[in-house]
């Protein structure tokens, strides 16, 4: 039988802030950017980290969620 737990360990939804589609968190990742001179996490797909896309004031690393 299939483990009832992964069903409840379904993946969140967020929406990415370059390309507005939502995904799953599990294929985004966080990166800070600065927005009204405070520190903000911005969360973005794989796909368009990758491509270059970084938020605005970005002052950190390309962080992979993966831990
Ligand atoms: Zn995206």
């Amino acid at each position: 039988m299939p483990s009832e737990k992964a069903k409840d360990n379904k993946a969140l939804i967020a929406t990415c802030a370059a390309c507005q589609k939502s995904f799953s968190t599990e294929i985004m990742v966080a990166l800070t950017g600065c927005e009204d001179g405070k520190r903000r996490q911005y969360p973005v797909c794989v796909a368009c980290a990758d491509e270059g896309w970084r938020p605005p004031g970005f002052s950190g690393l390309y962080r992979s969620r993966s831990t």
